[in-house]
């Protein structure tokens, strides 16, 4: 063979390098300076892609990336600022922001380092010249207002009531313009403004009622995940014993790696937020409490606080588990799942959870919780106005939440953005297919660009079809997600014939052979409809699905008949916006996915009949 395939060892090599790689994003000529490569964790099975190596080229994801992305474009700089700057003492021109934000506010200058962090992952995920001068001119105007000594909050009262929340936002914000957004100051900034902070700060993590000297709703507990990112990029050995300092291990983490159910009355986002911190801890220290931790809370959430559409924390709040308390709530509520936050923090722990476990369970999450929630936020008002509760009464409608400038706006980018990162991941053998979404992944193969496209209109089909572009024949294994939730057999085909490998739900199905040019794998994942009961002392409260997609009901106040249900007597009635109709003994009733909701008044939960 005068082409000889690639061995296994050098796709590794490729997988690792980029798992572990420092870098600076200089777009300019793309000029990716060779950083001393920090070697992958051994803790990692699997290994993110990068921003810039992964394209969404239609649907739904795409279409919402797009808004978002220019959303975040328009906002305004000065307006940004002008807390930061009054504290300063430097001119301040334009209007207060409003809403959460101002200096005497709920929460003075709390988003700003998440819209610039969201808009740095956008433009490594982009290349848009407009989002990387955005990015600097913020960089920039804020670091002209920290003070000599560090200080870098937007008020007195911001550090004194949010010192650790709001340090936890700037860093992110500042790490991710160095990392991603080719502003290499911002990293200046960051540890100035991290050590400039630390007087603010618990001397370790507190619950929020553990200590009356701390104001109520501050999160020391999440802030080890950006000490370790801080770390990662400095090497400076203050920021890992800092993060380790903060590591609410006794208390929480502990219990939890035990299998004890200490979730029940936890402000639901921070704490499952703070598993990020736990995981970066296992990434870089190696204790296996750690691991244990998060997969068991990954299974406390699953087991005892989603619902239908794998959000958790009616009103923000863990429920105790076994007391019908979901099912509770959707009457009582209209708070079910703070949906941009919810979904950046769940997103985060299925990401880490495949990368240390490989397991496609978590990948099930991910998809879950991505169509059937953030997916479905309404888009930015425009003025401040933000989305924030799915809301699972019955006959409801998405609406903002009444305070401009809520948490969600800072999170909202960045979950959206991360759509990238959850679609693909690598391996030393190969390539996994996550999710299933119209886009492309590029990876070096022997030092030249390997490339899958993947077409399809998944969730609105069950299928897909994945093209390889390589340079040359290699050797490699293509995994692809079989989701837990098939109730017929998935079928999987190479370039158009039908392969037999073992496709049980709840795994990856790995396709090893040599790959050509211009192969293609065709992925069907048959679609059912099944109801989920909300929880085990509501059976009768069911919401209705099909393959990954919650479906809502246009129609209140209805009885589904769920014998039909079983035998699929739901039919297809628009294949543009998908929509299914059931005639019931009272009525026809109109389903549509959550995430195509716009204005109509919908119902989640339905009594089965
Ligand atoms: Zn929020």
């Amino acid at each position: 063979m005068n082409n000889p395939a690639p061995s296994r060892r050098k796709f590794l090599k490729g997988a690792l390098a980029a798992a572990g790689v420092t870098y600076i994003s200089s777009r300019t000529g793309f000029a990716r300076q060779a950083q001393p490569a920090s070697p992958a964790s051994p803790h990692e099975k699997l290994a993110q892609f990068r921003y810039r190596e992964v394209k969404l080229t239609g649907g739904p994801l795409k279409d919402q990336f797009d808004r978002v992305h220019k959303a975040y474009l328009t906002l305004n700089e000065d307006q940004l600022l002008k807390v930061f700057r009054q504290r300063a003492h430097l001119p301040a021109p334009g209007e207060d922001m409003g809403g959460w934000y101002d200096a005497e506010a709920f929460a003075p200058g709390h988003s700003f380092g998440q819209y610039v962090s969201g808009l740095s992952r956008y433009y490594d995920a982009t290349g848009d010249e407009a989002t990387r001068a955005k990015v600097k001119r913020l960089v920039e105007g804020y670091t002209a207002t920290v003070d000599t000594d560090g200080y870098g909050y937007a008020s007195l009262k911001a550090s004194t009531t949010f010192p650790a929340y709001m340090l936890d936002k700037n860093l992110i914000g500042l790490l991710d313009a160095y990392q991603f957004g080719d502003v290499p100051s911002a990293l200046d900034t960051a540890q100035r403004v991290l050590r400039g902070s630390l007087r603010y700060l618990p001397p370790r993590a507190l619950e929020r009622d553990e200590d009356p000297r701390q104001m109520p709703y501050d999160e020391s507990y999440t802030l080890p995940e950006n000490f370790f990112y801080a770390y990662e990029l400095t090497k400076d050995r203050q920021f890992f014993d800092l993060a380790n300092q903060y590591l609410m291990d006794r208390t929480f983490f502990e219990p939890l790696a035990r299998g004890q159910n200490v979730l029940a009355g936890l402000h639901a986002y921070s704490h499952v937020n703070a598993q990020s911190s736990a995981a970066r801890a296992y990434l870089h220290v190696g204790n296996p409490m750690h691991l244990d931790a998060i997969r068991n809370t990954w299974e406390m959430l699953e087991k005892t606080q989603e619902f239908a559409s794998g959000g958790w924390g009616p009103n923000e709040t863990f429920v105790v588990p076994g007391k019908g308390l979901l099912g509770e709530s959707i009457d009582t509520s209209r708070a079910h799942f703070e949906t941009p936050c919810g979904a950046y923090a769940h997103f985060k722990l299925g990401r880490y959870l495949l990368r240390f476990t490989g397991d496609a369970r978590y990948g099930d999450g991910i998809e879950r919780v991505l169509y059937n929630t953030v997916l479905g936020a309404k888009d930015p008002k425009g003025d401040g106005y933000f989305f924030y509760y799915s809301d699972y009464h019955p006959s409801t409608q998405k609406g903002y939440h009444p305070d401009k400038w809520p948490c969600c706006s800072g999170t909202l980018p960045q979950a959206v953005v991360d759509y990238l990162i959850n679609i693909y991941f690598r391996s030393s053998d190969g390539l996994y297919v996550n999710l299933f979404v119209p886009s492309e992944v590029t990876w070096d193969l022997q030092g030249a660009p390997a490339k899958l496209i993947q077409t399809t209109s998944y969730p609105e089909s069950d299928s897909s079809e994945l093209k390889l572009e390589l340079p040359s024949p290699a050797d490699f294994t293509v995994f692809v997600r079989i989701p837990g939730w098939l109730q017929a057999p998935a079928q999987l085909s190479v370039n158009g014939k039908p392969i037999s490998v073992p496709a049980e739900p709840h795994t990856f199905a790995a396709i090893r052979r040599q790959w050509r040019n211009n192969d293609t794998v065709q992925v069907k994942l048959p679609f059912t409809f099944r109801t989920e009961p909300v929880d085990e002392l509501h059976p009768q409260l069911v919401a209705l699905m099909r393959g990954p997609v919650m479906l809502v009901a246009l129609t209140p106040e209805i009885k589904l008949p769920t014998r039909a249900v079983a035998q699929g007597e739901l039919k297809l009635t628009s294949h543009a916006t998908p929509s299914f109709e059931l005639q019931t003994p009272q009525d026809r009733v109109r389903f549509v996915p959550f995430y195509t909701v716009k204005d109509e008044i919908y119902t989640t939960y339905v009594v089965s009949a």
